[in-house]
């Protein structure tokens, strides 16, 4: 992302704006974990209202306080004291903080509530993909769409740009046309690099081993998140996501010694949190790699 110029248009005092940002964080977290929860059953997201999975009592709005009501109930139900899982506050404090940041780099902008969209849909997925082993495409591919109409409708309606790949080769030989047009290119370039990149290291791992090194979901995750942030940060989180996933992976080889351990690593989830940390720092650390490697 582009991080615009810090003087601020209006002079809120942070802990005010932190407040603010952190609770509208923790209501969509609130709402992510329904995501989370029904999207792989197939089931509604906007009804039946939330019940507990095992007594089925419908939860009391006061008890579906974002984060307060697990720690007031200390991870019980009310009605029948069966446990809460703890991923319900840890996704809300999550999300919380995930648009504090997501804010403080990118102050209010237009683009703000598509960053936080993109946030939002990274942790849905990184849970899913986390409990569930898979990456729906009811929100791979909106993504994709969401990604693709930003990048075509915004550079129409605001005249500053907010996409930093377009002033990076190959986005750079079509200079001269229009805004909007050099950003499509960006975002197929950017598609091809994320979704792309993934796919042909699939087909080649399958060719050379035999086995499925990733599903279909990753590829389908990773051009939406290509089409948005370009080519370059895409690269990053791919970098990010496979270094973490890496470093956690040998952890867990090493505790478990268990050798079919690369089909029980969800990658989505590394992926994920990469693409969030691309977001939120990848022109930093592009910027930073660039000038301490390359010279
Ligand atoms: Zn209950």
């Amino acid at each position: 992302m582009i991080v615009p110029a810090i003087d601020r248009a209006i002079d809120v005092p942070l802990p005010i704006v932190c407040a603010f940002v952190g609770a509208i964080g923790a209501v969509i977290g609130s709402f992510l974990n329904v995501v989370i929860h029904r999207v792989p059953l197939e089931q509604s997201i906007v009804f039946p209202s939330s019940t507990c999975p095992h007594c089925k009592n419908s939860i009391k709005p006061y008890d579906n306080i974002p984060i307060l009501s697990w720690l007031i109930l200390r991870g019980k139900c009310r009605a029948c004291s069966a446990p809460i899982s703890i991923r319900y506050p840890a996704v809300e404090l999550l999300t919380a903080v995930t648009f504090f940041l997501v804010y403080w780099r990118t102050d209010l902008t237009p683009i703000l509530p598509v960053y936080l969209a993109f946030a939002a849909a990274m942790i849905a997925l990184i849970f899913i993909d986390a409990e569930h082993m898979i990456l729906p495409n009811v929100i791979t591919y909106p993504l994709l769409v969401l990604a693709l109409a930003v990048r075509i409708v915004f550079p129409l309606v605001f005249a500053q740009n907010f996409f930093s790949d377009t002033l990076h080769w190959p986005a750079t030989y079509l200079a001269g046309q229009p805004a909007w047009l050099v950003s499509l290119f960006g975002a197929i370039v950017g598609a091809l690099a994320g979704g792309g990149s993934l796919w042909l290291v699939g087909v080649i791992w399958k060719r050379l081993r035999g086995v499925d090194a990733m599903g279909l979901g990753d590829v389908k995750m990773m051009l939406g998140v290509g089409a948005l942030l370009g080519w370059r940060l895409a690269f990053l989180a791919i970098f990010l996501g496979a270094f973490s996933g890496a470093v956690i992976g040998l952890a867990i080889v090493t505790k478990q010694k268990d050798k079919d351990l690369q089909a029980q690593i969800p990658f989505g989830i590394f992926l994920g949190t990469g693409s969030i940390l691309a977001l939120l720092f990848g022109e930093q650390l592009v910027a930073w790699y660039l000038g301490t490697f390359v010279r």
